[in-house]
């Protein structure tokens, strides 16, 4: 076993602290992985904090992961010792369904789902039509960690142009919102909404505009129009009902990323006939859907879960290619908990990444 160090929380009160834990080895189609930054995403918030029921203890988080290969197993072949890596929401799947034949890792219907990088399988033995647990845990540990072993098909090529703390959040943050939009076909000349203007709503402004589309962000405060038009977009407050007026029918494609429950009956007045709005950022019951709005003119509310491998690694290249990444503050491990609540509280637009340099004095105590 690999004797590592992480931040954990032990129970939904309770703050995150340093936990010492032990790690399965690198098994022949795995990868040892020193993690280098992990991004900070809600999740980990709502999970931590057991928001959506599930969360298993102690809750390790971290699902933006980049590191270097310090080990592989002997029948690695994607991956080479000191190669940068990342790792995102998912450490395994069934591999056998439909939606993992297709290469929609994100979507597999196996009895267990996919393996989360923490916090264990989607579906829990308990909820599993079988009542069996195919991973074999019921527990993952994530990111906020020194150190990961994953299987080398669930870990993504950081590109060289891209600095590896600000690949990080592209892998739930990015991808959660590229995913959609190469679904939907996103083109450029497209008008794009983005709903809510934090660190989704940042990387589905940047992406959109790198495809082309032309993009308004709906937001709540003026200091985020301004933060807007700094980044070449244009901003509209939620509140000012005349502007939203002037942009009824007139989008190709909305995207929520607000991270709770909100009403998107206002924005579906905006879409263009046969259009669609994505909610990407609330995995909750939401407000319901006014159907004269939809109706009308043949419009469709959907939702979209994180992405598959494949569009995580395109969205790594993208972002490289175009020279484009989230607004990033780094803070050390010992900081997670004001991090925390300033996501809670603040609303912020940059992403916190974790520099796990900071963690050493701890392994080291
Ligand atoms: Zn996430
Ligand atoms: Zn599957």
């Amino acid at each position: 076993m690999i004797q590592a160090i992480g931040y954990a929380a032990k129970h939904s009160y309770s703050r995150l602290k340093s936990l010492r834990f032990e790690r399965e080895e690198a098994g022949p189609h795995d990868i040892e992985i020193d993690v280098m930054f992990c991004g900070v995403c809600h999740s980990d918030i709502h999970q931590v904090k057991n928001e959506w029921s599930n969360t298993v203890y102690p809750c390790m988080p971290g699902h933006e992961v980049v590191g270097r290969v310090a080990r592989t197993g002997a029948h690695v072949t994607r991956h080479a010792v000191g190669d940068i890596v990342g790792v995102g929401c998912m450490i395994d799947s069934c591999r056998r369904c439909d939606p993992c034949e297709a290469g929609e890792q994100n979507y597999c219907e196996g009895p267990n789902s996919w393996l989360a990088t923490y916090n264990g399988p989607m579906v829990p033995a308990k909820l599993a039509a079988d009542g069996g647990n195919m991973y074999g845990r019921d527990n993952t540990f994530g990111g906020y960690s020194n150190v990961l072993v994953v299987n080398e098909d669930f870990a993504l090529k950081i590109p060289a142009g891209l600095r590896p703390e600000v690949a990080a959040p592209i892998l739930c943050a990015g991808v959660t919102t590229y995913s959609p939009m190469k679904h939907w076909g996103v083109k450029a000349g497209d008008k794009v909404g983005v709903i809510g203007f934090g660190g989704l709503g940042d990387m589905a402004a940047k992406i959109a505009r790198a495809m082309g589309a032309e993009v308004t962000v709906f937001t709540t405060s003026q200091d985020k129009l301004d933060e807007a038009a700094r980044l070449g977009v244009r901003g509209v407050l939620e509140s000012d009902k005349d502007a939203l007026k002037k942009l009824k029918l007139s989008f190709d494609f909305i995207i929520s990323t607000i991270p709770e429950k909100h009403d998107i009956n206002p924005y579906i007045q905006l879409l263009k006939r046969d259009r669609t709005l994505v909610i990407v950022g609330a995995l909750e019951p939401m407000a319901g859907v006014n159907n004269q709005e939809t109706a009308f003119h043949r419009k469709a509310v959907a939702g979209s879960l994180i992405g598959s491998l494949v569009d995580t690694q395109e969205v790594l290249d993208f972002c490289a290619q175009h020279e484009i990444g989230p607004d990033i503050q780094m803070i050390p491990i010992q900081e997670i908990n004001e991090a925390y609540s300033h996501v809670e509280h603040g609303d912020v637009r940059f992403r916190y990444v974790i520099d796990m340099a900071s963690l050493k004095h701890e392994m080291e105590a």
